[in-house]
């Protein structure tokens, strides 16, 4: 089975395709185009819509010539309806539903954050993870248990992702700033004391956030006490929840998983735990169309596609909210 899988949450307009062969799946084409803002600033929500409509047409024809194949051999869309930034997201949906309705393909939607998840278990190969998701839009702690993805721990404020690409626009960077930050914290050892908040297994980086910026005329030393001082929140908090759930997999996804430094701290808790590490291909490891179209392609084993209208778009739309049926 094959599947045209379209982001569009946030920064990233992606079309992929992915080929289905019973449990394997494989990638034929992903192609995308990130919207970036200008320096200092964030995104804005119809300014990355206007950008991700610009250029639709042109990255759903290349995915399609990448993978060698005409609109007529897919079998399913499916598109990221939520959680994301409401003008961003209307315009995977009207695409894919476009695309269904003409083509009479059809059509899943499908939750962004389970996208993260399922693409990176299928290509680490990470059985039944305890998950750590840290990207743009998202920090939390995840388990599959009875047929849903439970929270084990979450921000109560800013996400990872977040605290890093605004702490970086502070400093006067392009958004994103996480692999620069990263690069500057590599140049310091000097520690500086910053807020350390973990309430039960919840994170809180807005405090954390403002103590920065007032340490930042050392761009290097702030940049590395940051870094130490979030990752090692989110360290405690996934110790605990290995511990909890006694899973004996724990796998990284979202665009923050590409960050050495984190991955180095969580390595040495799953040694101590004595549980596998799995972290999500850096390449793959952002939002890109794979996610969606993988994670179509499951659904797709378990359900009927969407009537056109009982598809959707949602900004706020929690992963433990879905059930999971395959
Ligand atoms: P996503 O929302 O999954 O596309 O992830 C985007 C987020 O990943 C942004 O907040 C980036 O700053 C962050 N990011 C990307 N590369 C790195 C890195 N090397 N270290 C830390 N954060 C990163
Ligand atoms: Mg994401």
């Amino acid at each position: 089975m094959i599947c045209l899988g379209i982001e569009s949450t946030a920064h990233t307009f992606s079309c992929a395709i992915v080929q289905k062969n019973k449990k394997s799946g494989k990638i034929l084409s992903d192609v995308r185009k990130i919207y970036r803002p200008p320096e200092g600033q964030g995104i804005h929500p119809r300014e990355a819509s206007r950008h991700h409509i610009e250029n639709s047409s042109d990255v759903l024809l290349e995915c399609l010539k990448k993978a060698n194949l005409k609109i007529s051999d897919v079998d399913i869309i499916s598109y990221a309806a939520g959680p994301g930034l409401g003008p961003c997201l209307r315009v995977a949906g009207v695409i894919a539903r476009t695309v269904s309705s003409y083509y009479k393909i059809p059509i899943y939607p499908v939750n962004h954050a389970i996208g993260h998840i399922e693409l990176g278990k299928l290509l680490t190969g990470a059985k039944d993870p305890l998950v750590l998701l840290v990207s743009g839009g998202h920090t939390m702690l995840a388990a599959l248990k009875q047929k849903k993805w439970r929270i084990f721990g979450e921000t109560l404020d800013t996400t990872l992702g977040q605290l890093l690409d605004q702490f970086g626009r502070s400093l006067g960077f392009a958004s994103p700033c996480g692999k620069k930050i990263e690069e500057l914290a590599l140049e310091s050892e000097n520690y500086v004391s910053l807020p350390y908040v973990v309430k039960g297994n919840d994170v809180s980086f807005s405090g954390l956030l403002s103590a920065a910026k007032k340490i930042s005329s050392n761009q290097k030393d702030a940049c590395y006490s940051l870094q130490e001082t979030a990752f090692a929140m989110i360290g405690e908090a996934t110790e605990r929840a290995l511990s909890f759930t006694e899973k004996k997999e724990l796998l990284i996804v979202g665009g923050v998983s590409a960050n050495k430094r984190l991955s180095e701290i969580l390595k040495k808790i799953c040694q101590r735990q004595k549980c596998k590490f799995f972290v999500s291909p850096i390449e793959y490891a952002g939002d890109c169309g794979s996610q969606i179209a993988w994670t179509g392609l499951l659904e797709a084993t378990a359900k009927k596609g969407a009537k056109l209208d009982e598809t959707f778009v949602r900004q706020s739309w929690r992963l433990d909210t879905v059930e999971i049926d395959y």
